[in-house]
């Protein structure tokens, strides 16, 4: 008998693993406990109490061996360590960039560009907010404002690239406040509050091209830059048979100036930078960095952290890598589609988002669905996820009301390198367990709302609690 043809052919991961973390699976009646003790809050949670924990893809990557023999090689002197030139020459190679400013992470800066180039009433155009960024144009006193797509704000739509900016939307911010009080265009690929959805080379250069016009500077947030490289090459004519490194190489080359948590896309725990071309920025960062987080040659990292940084880029950019890590988060959410289970769509680069909408209709905005879906898949199977809606999205500053995004989505995101299909499985079933019982699904009450970034520690009860009613 001839052996029968294979009719697919599987892709799978470029390592093997060589040490393992054990975790732990508690019971439902534990999980119970431990949901309400944290206010319905995932953010609250420990994670010795958490089985998959896809809370977020934020430093929770795993290191490669050379990553790790790096550390030993890190260089802790003061001023001018070797892991520093490392580092900038690094990301000069890959991201193209003349000048670096390490920083312990995204958010510091983001923090220093913030407060580098923004004046009090300034306005920054960006394709859809992420928390942190406009936190910090807030609290350097600029406005926000949205120029995405219309597209990007409609889960259901399948448009391949969600992440492009709406010409027309920005052309008409720029005549309203005048060139002059826009410090930069302010750009995410992919966009994370979308669902991780790219923008293409095509609109970045057209944003480009109109930016010339005024004189305004691109900023790009390249936390995950290198997954958008990965979606040009997988959707855009005439990348097809491009490498990811030189698309990468390529998108950056149209913005001024970047931010990066390197906690994401570079593979490493802890890092960030502040990257540009701009030397009269470049002088200015250095400067502030001294300030906040320590001299520019280490930025609050350690020489270790920088060697393990610059090594991660290096792994980061390489194809086989990026393909089976969109390849993994693209398998969740297929298992999802085919179930019929609302996620947002096309899937996105790190993580599979569960439309709380559609699966909770009868809970009002106000009373926090993807929060309470959030919390009822933790129960389910100690799988941690993420609020991604109108907790996240906070109060406006000066009317402080609520605001109500029309995306409230939960975050299933899969860190890199770090669980295995079986894993995957495990998480899919459960979602489809906690859609089951959706009718049952209770809305939340906010007990407690810090001032700022609320969601990583405001506190919830059930909406009904006082009547007893349990949460799913
Ligand atoms: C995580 C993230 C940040 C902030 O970076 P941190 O390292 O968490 O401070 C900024 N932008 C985007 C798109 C992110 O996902």
């Amino acid at each position: 008998m001839p052996f029968p043809k294979p009719t697919r052919r599987s892709w799978a991961e470029p390592w093997k693993i060589k040490m393992v973390e054990p975790i732990r699976l508690t019971t439902r009646a534990e999980r119970l406990e431990r949901i309400r003790e944290a206010g319905y809050n995932t953010f609250l949670l420990r994670s010795e109490d958490v089985y998959i924990d896809l809370l977020t893809d934020s430093g929770t990557n795993a290191m490669s061996d050379r990553q790790w023999a790096g550390l030993m090689l890190g260089d802790e002197a003061y001023a001018g360590s070797r892991n520093f030139y490392h580092l900038w020459e690094n990301i000069n190679h890959y991201y193209g960039y003349k000048y670096i400013v390490p920083t312990h992470q995204g958010r510091a800066a983001e923090h220093i560009l913030s407060k580098a180039l923004i004046h009090e009433g300034d306005i920054i155009p960006g394709n859809m907010y992420f928390t942190t960024t406009r936190l910090h144009q807030e609290l350097a006193g600029g406005t926000f404002v949205d120029v995405i797509i219309d597209e990007a704000h409609d889960p259901r739509n399948e448009h391949p690239f969600k992440g492009n900016v709406d010409l027309q939307k920005l052309q008409r911010v720029i005549d309203e406040a005048g060139p002059g009080k826009i410090p930069y265009v302010c750009l995410a690929g992919t966009v994370n509050m979308a669902g991780g959805q790219p923008q293409s080379m095509a609109n970045l250069r057209a944003v480009r091209e109109l930016c010339n016009r005024y004189s305004i500077p691109i900023v790009l947030d390249a936390t995950r830059a290198v997954e958008n490289a990965y979606f040009i090459q997988q959707r855009e004519p005439g990348y097809e048979s491009k490498k990811v490194a030189k698309i990468l190489e390529e998108y950056c080359s149209y913005t001024d100036t970047s931010t990066m948590s390197a906690k994401k896309d570079a593979l490493v725990n802890i890092g960030g930078w502040l990257a540009t071309n701009d030397e009269g920025l470049y002088q200015e960062a250095r400067n502030l960095v001294v300030v906040y987080e320590g001299l520019h040659t280490y930025g609050g990292l350690a020489g270790r952290d920088m060697e393990a940084m610059a090594r991660g880029i290096v792994e980061s950019v390489d194809d086989d890598h990026i393909r089976t890590r969109v390849g993994q988060v693209e398998y969740l959410g297929r298992h999802l589609i085919d179930w019929e289970i609302p996620i947002v769509r096309p899937i996105g680069g790190h993580a599979v988002f569960l439309d709380a909408r559609a699966f909770y209709p009868q809970i009002p905005q106000t009373q926090y669905p993807a929060q309470a879906l959030a919390a009822n898949l933790y129960v389910d199977s100690g799988v941690r996820s993420m609020e991604r809606g109108i907790v996240s999205a906070g109060r406006d500053p000066k009317s402080h009301e609520e605001r109500k995004p029309s995306l409230e989505l939960v975050r299933l995101t899969i860190p890199r390198r770090v669980y295995t299909q079986a894993h995957m499985d495990v998480v899919a079933e459960s979602v489809l367990e906690v859609y089951a019982e959706r009718a049952q699904a209770r809305g939340l009450k906010m007990t407690y709302e810090p001032k700022y970034l609320r969601f990583f520690q405001a506190r919830f009860d059930l909406a009904d609690a006082a009547t007893g009613a349990k949460v799913a």
